[in-house]
C-alpha cells in the first residue's frame, strides 16, 4: 500500500496558516490556485470538511464540490482565455494523489501546451466483457 507523500497542507490553507490565491468560498467548499500549475488558472476545489478522497466522502459534500467545479470551470476558461479545461481528480497515492485532502483539479488547456494525458490501449479478447461483469456484480 502506497503512502501519502505530504501532510494535509490544504487544512492549513483553509485556516489561513498557509497563504494561497483564493478564488471562491462557500459553506462547504473552497477553491484556490494550485502552487505548481500546469497552466495559469489551474485551480483546486476542496471540501471544507476533511475527507481523503472519493472513497470516504459523502455524496452531499461531493455534490457541493462538483457544483463549485461546475460554476468555476467556465469562469476560469474565460479568465485565462483557455481553449478548454480538464477536470481531474487523483484518488489514493496509487493514483498519484499527493495531498491527503479531497480535491478536484480544474486545469485550463491551450492548444499546443504540451500537457499530455494517458494513452489507452484496446482490451485483449474477452477482458472487456469480464471486467464489465465484475463491475456490474459489484453494484448489487
Ligand atoms: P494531487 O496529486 O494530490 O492531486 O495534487 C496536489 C496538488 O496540490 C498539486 O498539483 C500541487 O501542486 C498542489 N499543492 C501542493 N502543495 C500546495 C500548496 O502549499 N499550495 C497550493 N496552492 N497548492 C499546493
Amino acid at each position: 500500500m502506497l503512502e501519502y507523500m505530504t501532510d494535509d497542507i490544504f487544512e492549513k490553507i483553509l485556516t489561513g496558516e498557509v497563504p494561497a490565491e483564493v478564488v471562491y468560498e462557500d459553506d462547504l467548499t473552497f477553491a484556490f490556485l494550485d502552487i505548481n500549475p500546469n497552466n495559469p488558472g489551474h485551480t483546486l476545489v476542496i471540501s471544507k470538511k476533511h475527507f481523503l478522497n472519493i472513497f470516504d466522502v459523502d455524496i452531499d459534500t461531493f455534490s457541493a464540490v462538483m457544483r463549485t467545479v461546475h460554476a468555476l470551470a467556465p469562469v476560469i476558461k474565460k479568465a485565462v482565455d483557455a481553449d478548454g479545461v480538464n477536470i481531474h481528480m487523483n484518488n489514493d497515492p496509487g493514483a498519484g494523489q499527493v495531498v491527503p485532502h479531497l480535491h478536484v483539479h480544474i486545469i485550463p488547456r491551450h492548444e499546443g501546451d504540451g500537457f499530455t494525458l494517458w494513452h489507452g490501449k484496446p482490451y485483449e479478447e474477452g477482458v472487456g466483457a469480464e471486467t464489465a461483469a465484475k463491475i456490474r456484480a459489484g453494484l448489487v
